[in-house]
């Protein structure tokens, strides 16, 4: 497979090479040459695949000959490790929990087949890579998690001190080996802008070998595409005859996307809904045709306060820019936090299903949908354990969340972190260092 830069004005490139990129030299996203078509034949197994196979025949075209078959084989198998499960909350929505992978959040997946796919890399390049990511909170912990022990391949998380989760916090604080933390005395977006200036800036890259973790790479964006084929999976077992309607909450938009990818392949599914907090620019572009990127409003679902998705274009790419298209594909709606509150309280209420704040934006632009579409049962994905935002959960539940084991030793941990001031001149003597 080749990729693409979108802003069309870099050199076409392979999985590795975009993989190690990161970002195209032009600033832009990279992009797929073609989409793979899934056979028929491969819809018609499609039930009763077991994950890796499944997981092995959806990756490797994107993939192409820049891994062989067995070590592909073996790094998709460690990205899946361990359960998807659609549970039924009620007669109209079904919830695919993807927070069972090791930091309780669906980015686990991706994190953990980009960082096997460097792993592999540089291996074969005796060259080291250094991994320079900002986290509002659930990125750090599954990237440490995901990189923990991987050769070749230098970790440096920022996160803003103070405003993550105890939980987040020590997941991204007390790996060690590969991994450091750097708490930055300021917001998430000071963090973001100072990685950004890093990638731009020619004596750091001189220095060293420098990528991006978010899904703006293709090596954690692509596999999030795997959630919609477990999900059709269990969907099929449990007897539907129809596509489902998925609701997907909704920040950089990587994971939507990749949805619209396995989509654009042949997967049937039936329609998307954008879930969105008050950070609203994709449902208002879905509403009105204009698209306005803002400054970021801070909400209780925090991993989706984002002002100006970058994979936003991806989605444009997809839809060759055809507004009518891209709305009659994907119905968007935008979630207060005082709804987002009220949802998680009243699911728990009715269904005894405890949602965390991500999770119930989603169930709540489901539920609006529904009014207009009330034949149409849907799946949401539950993106995160409800044990990461203990305040906002705990407020509306009234109780306490129980604590999941895997959990536990973590609080057990000491963590350990560089304070780092909030301006780009301080994270690059620091890194300079190195
Ligand atoms: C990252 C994240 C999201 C948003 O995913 P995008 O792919 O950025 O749209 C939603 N929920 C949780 C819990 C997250 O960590």
């Amino acid at each position: 497979m080749k990729y693409r830069s979108l802003n069309g004005n870099a050199p076409i490139v392979d999985f590795r090479e975009a993989t190690i990129r990161g970002q195209a030299p032009d600033k832009g996203l990279y992009f797929p040459m073609e989409i793979p078509q899934l056979s028929p034949a491969f819809i018609a197994a499609l039930p009763s695949m077991n994950k890796t196979a499944l997981a092995l025949q959806v990756m490797q075209p994107y993939v192409g000959n820049n891994i062989d078959t067995t070590s592909l084989e073996q790094i998709v198998a460690e990205a899946v490790d361990f359960e998807f499960p659609l549970v039924k909350i009620n007669e109209q929505v079904y919830s695919l929990e993807l927070f069972h992978g090791p930091t309780l959040a669906f980015k686990d997946v991706g994190a953990r087949f980009m960082s096997r796919c460097l792993g592999h890399f540089s291996k074969a390049a005796y060259n080291k890579t250094t991994v320079l990511v900002a986290t509002s909170g659930d990125t750090g912990g599954a990237v440490a998690n995901g990189f923990l022990g991987v050769d070749g391949v230098e970790v440096i998380i920022l996160y803003p001190s103070g405003k993550v989760s105890p939980v987040q916090e020590l997941q991204l604080t007390t790996c060690g080996q590969n991994i450091k933390a750097l708490e930055v005395a300021g917001s998430f977006d000071d963090c973001q802008a100072m990685v950004k200036d890093a990638f731009m800036d020619a004596d750091l890259n001189g220095h060293l070998s420098l990528t991006s973790a978010n899904s703006i790479n293709v090596a954690r964006w692509l596999p999030q595409q795997l959630y919609y084929f477990f999900a059709w999976q269990q969907w099929h077992q449990m007897g539907f005859k129809t596509a489902p309607v998925v609701s997907v909450p909704s920040g950089n938009f990587g994971n939507l996307c990749a949805g619209l990818m396995a989509h654009a392949s042949g997967l049937p599914l039936q329609q998307f809904i954008a879930a969105c907090n008050v950070n609203d620019a994709v449902p208002e572009y879905l509403q009105t045709g204009v698209y306005q990127p803002k400054t970021a409003v801070p909400t209780i679902s925090n991993a989706m306060d984002v002002g100006s998705p970058s994979n936003f274009v991806r989605i444009l790419e997809l839809f060759a820019k055809d507004h009518g298209k891209m709305a009659a594909t994907i119905a968007g709606y935008s979630i207060s936090d005082e709804i987002t509150q009220q949802t998680i309280a009243a699911v728990y209420q009715q269904d005894g299903y405890i949602l965390d704040p991500h999770g119930a934006v989603a169930y709540e632009a489901l539920a609006e949908y529904q009014v207009q579409h009330p034949t149409d049962k849907g799946i949401i994905l539950e993106t995160a354990h409800p044990v990461k935002f203990p305040e906002t959960v705990e407020a509306a539940i009234g109780q306490k969340i129980p604590i999941p084991e895997s959990v536990l030793p973590l609080f057990q941990q000491t963590k350990k972190s560089i304070p780092m001031q909030a301006n780009f001149a301080a994270l690059k003597d620091w890194l300079m260092a190195q």
